[in-house]
């Protein structure tokens, strides 16, 4: 691979794929330990790979108070969420090892520990202060202070579908392999059903590419299980999808559930990935009702033109009109509801828990036979 290929994507956040993975040190067993949280687990990795571009460790409260109150980094670069590692006291000694489960991974090079305000992060980055909001919840559940510095990573975790583990340099390779210089990425963190299968195609037909990048970090208890997700798009890709013109891979990160600032934070991150575009249907991110339709969208309008240089792609709900005898959204189809198949998700789970097909206008039924079968299992 030549360095022209890949120079033809578009460039990481900052302009340079970070890369923290390093060697583990010989002096490990003289550390303080920090153990980490699930999420704070996925941030590492992901920091190590580069996904989180600029960023090389958890972040110092400067860069911490600018993307609460302004979206953005010192540097000036725009920036959805922050990026910290929540402990009890002042470690001992100028690093500290990184565990998970007790096993060091890591080592952080300590440059700050400072106080946060859990409820003004809360109210800025989630719009909500309500701790029945499950990314409110975990933030409130942290430890009080938060610890910055460079990291450095030496073991990463197993991947839960290692035949789906692709960190960004790696779909920047595939992508440039394939002559791909447009992709667009596509988040999701359920199975996908006509309706998404729609959206991805009308966006493909205007790029090269199509990453489909489920997440499959830490989500809610009652959102699909992962592994039955991952069966459901490879059923889909496989079927209906022209397999050079898409790339299934595992997104690592956990959910924030944050909604328009996630969707800023999931734009950044598919930049780094080598994604040109980014999809962003109505409620992204989003949980309840603490966020309106289209905030996930409107967050964009907040940035300079082209300051983020991935560009969104804003989808309405689409949906099969049997008049039209199409897939179809309310901005390509005049017809009215009765006209419209549309099933809401308790409708599907009720007809998937009965081990009934919904209709093919609404769900491939490929798609449909894994979650049966996994609705089964569950009994
Ligand atoms: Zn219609």
């Amino acid at each position: 691979m030549t360095v022209a290929a890949t120079d033809r994507l578009i460039a990481p956040h900052g302009g340079r794929l970070v890369d923290r993975m390093g060697e583990r040190p010989d002096d490990l067993d003289t550390l303080d330990a920090v153990e980490l949280t699930a999420r704070e687990l996925s941030d590492l990795d992901m920091i190590a790979a580069g996904a989180l571009s600029p960023l090389e460790g958890f972040m110092g409260r400067a860069d911490y108070e600018r993307v609460v109150e302004e979206m953005h980094l010192v540097n000036g670069l725009p920036w959805g969420m922050p990026v910290c590692l929540a402990v009890e006291a002042t470690p001992a000694g100028d690093r500290v090892a990184l565990t998970d489960a007790g096993r060091p991974v890591a080592v952080l090079e300590v440059e700050e520990l400072f106080a946060y305000d859990k409820e003004r992060e809360a109210e800025l980055c989630f719009r909500t202060t309500d701790e029945a909001h499950p990314g409110v919840a975990r933030l409130y559940d942290q430890k009080p202070r938060y610890l910055a510095g460079r990291v450095t990573v030496f073991e990463r975790p197993e991947p839960l579908f290692p035949e789906l583990a692709l960190d960004p340099a790696d779909t920047r390779r595939i992508f440039a392999e394939r002559g791909w210089k447009r992709i667009v990425g596509f988040q999701t963190r359920n199975p996908i059903h006509r309706a998404h299968e729609y959206l991805t195609k009308v966006a493909l037909e205007t790029v090269d590419g199509l990453l489909v990048h489920p997440l499959v970090g830490e989500t809610k208890s009652d959102d699909v299980p992962v592994d039955v997700r991952v069966d459901c798009y490879e059923a889909l890709l496989s079927g209906y999808y022209p397999t050079d013109r898409v790339l299934l891979s595992a997104f690592p990160a956990a959910m924030r559930y944050a909604g328009p600032r996630e969707a800023i934070w999931h734009a950044i991150c598919r930049k780094n990935y080598g994604c040109s575009h980014f999809i962003v249907g109505r409620d992204h991110a989003g949980v309840g009702d603490y966020y309106g339709s289209y905030d996930a969208q409107l967050i964009f309008d907040e940035f300079a033109p082209h300051e983020l240089d991935i560009e969104p792609m804003f989808f309405e709900h689409t949906f099969w009109c049997n008049v039209c005898g199409s897939m179809a959204s309310t901005k390509s189809c005049p017809h009215g509801a009765e006209d419209r198949v549309f099933l809401s998700g308790t409708k599907v789970r009720e007809l998937l828990g009965q081990g009934e097909v919904p209709p093919v206008e609404f769900t491939r039924p490929e798609v449909a036979e894994v979650l049966i079968e996994a609705y089964r299992g569950q009994e």
